[in-house]
């Protein structure tokens, strides 16, 4: 019995920051993304669904997504190729998926990369440098091997811990200190550091991306689900999510093919909510595909939003607010939007944080 309301209590977790918005809306839907986009996974664990629901995925599924991948003409690339890619000159290919995993557990070893192998593709792996060589955690040898294979590995912080929990004066101190950390790490063991980030529970404010940046990071990840796109702000990108849930195949199919809202403006740039609650997102959006009076939004799985819109068809801005005040950690409001013949879906995130909630 205790088994089960653990299951429902992590699953609840996870639910804050991935809301089943379009399980229903988008379900009948067909077509294949817009070019210049990547549709970003994150995973965690493989093989460990019994054990963590919520962030596994069975080995199974994890190989139908990749065989999904290969049978629809994905180019399946690292996060940072990908990036590359999308601004650069290149004649683009029409779909390119990421696979990034988060924590460098063991069973990205045991079960992900000989899957990843057998299709020939690579991964992305944020490594949180205190954990590597721990009980579950890959070792530095082991890290050191993918980087042979061709994987790109990311930086995750050494502590891995909540950098918001800090006094605000402190945050960015400790942020860099943390950074230089995991920086020493891994240049002795990798003889390099990374040029991509993801923040640990993908917690992150305006101070941090200045520190990342003086660093010269190139981008940072996020934990808001959302498809990448040119215009997207480099320092907080989106990921789809995949666990047990929502790792089912046609879950994986609808947000392989979602697109982005493409949102050239956001604001408040910081996450962390400060005034008003519920807060405001405004959105400053282009795209000629959709009517604004078609956009949803939805409060960590719940409809009760309002969206505002006002401007020409193709370019216009939208407010949107929650009905009630936002009361834990981390909240998501998704906007979404059918194309105007219904034949496309269209998908921004934003994260918010209040710190001041406990874990
Ligand atoms: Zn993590």
């Amino acid at each position: 019995m205790k088994k089960k309301y653990l299951f429902y209590a992590v699953l609840a977790v996870f639910m804050l920051w991935f809301p089943a918005v379009v399980f229903n809306t988008a379900a009948a839907f067909s077509g294949h993304p817009d070019p210049g986009q990547i549709q970003a996974f994150i995973y965690h664990h493989f093989g460990m669904e019994e054990k963590y629901p919520s962030t596994s995925v069975s080995v199974k599924q994890f190989k139908a997504h990749l065989d999904y991948l290969e049978k629809n003409d994905y180019t399946v690339l690292t996060l940072g190729n990908a990036l590359d890619l999308i601004s650069s000159e290149d004649q683009l290919p029409e779909k390119i998926a990421v696979i990034t995993m988060d924590d460098g557990y063991r069973s990205i070893w045991q079960h992900a990369v000989p899957i990843l192998d057998e299709y020939g593709y690579t991964a992305t792996v944020f490594i949180p440098t205190s954990h590597v060589g721990g009980n579950n955690y890959l070792t530095w040898r082991q890290i050191a091997e993918l980087q042979k294979k061709g994987f790109e590995i990311g930086n995750h912080s050494h502590s891995h811990e909540y950098f918001l929990n800090h006094s605000k004066e402190k945050i960015s101190k400790k942020f860099e200190a943390d950074l230089e950390k995991s920086h020493e790490l891994f240049r002795r063991h990798l003889n390099k550091t990374p040029k991509l980030y993801a923040y640990p529970f993908g917690e992150y404010n305006p101070e941090m991306i200045k520190v990342l940046k003086k660093y010269g990071y190139l981008a940072a990840a996020a934990q808001k689900s959302g498809v990448i796109c040119t215009e997207s702000n480099r320092f907080v990108l989106p990921r789809f999510p995949m666990n047990v849930q929502y790792g089912k195949t046609e879950g994986f199919a609808e947000k392989a093919q979602m697109n982005a809202l493409r949102v050239v403006d956001a604001e408040p740039e910081d996450p962390v909510i400060s005034g008003q609650n519920p807060p405001e997102l405004t959105l400053r959006v282009q795209n000629s595909k959709i009517y604004p009076e078609n956009l949803q939004c939805f409060v960590s799985g719940n409809r009760n939003c309002t969206v505002e819109h006002s401007g020409k068809n193709s370019e216009f801005v939208i407010k949107v607010r929650a009905g009630d005040k936002l009361s834990s950690r981390r909240t998501l409001y998704t906007v979404t939007a059918s194309s105007r013949e219904g034949s496309e879906w269209f998908w921004y995130s934003h994260l918010w944080i209040q710190p001041e909630y406990g874990e």
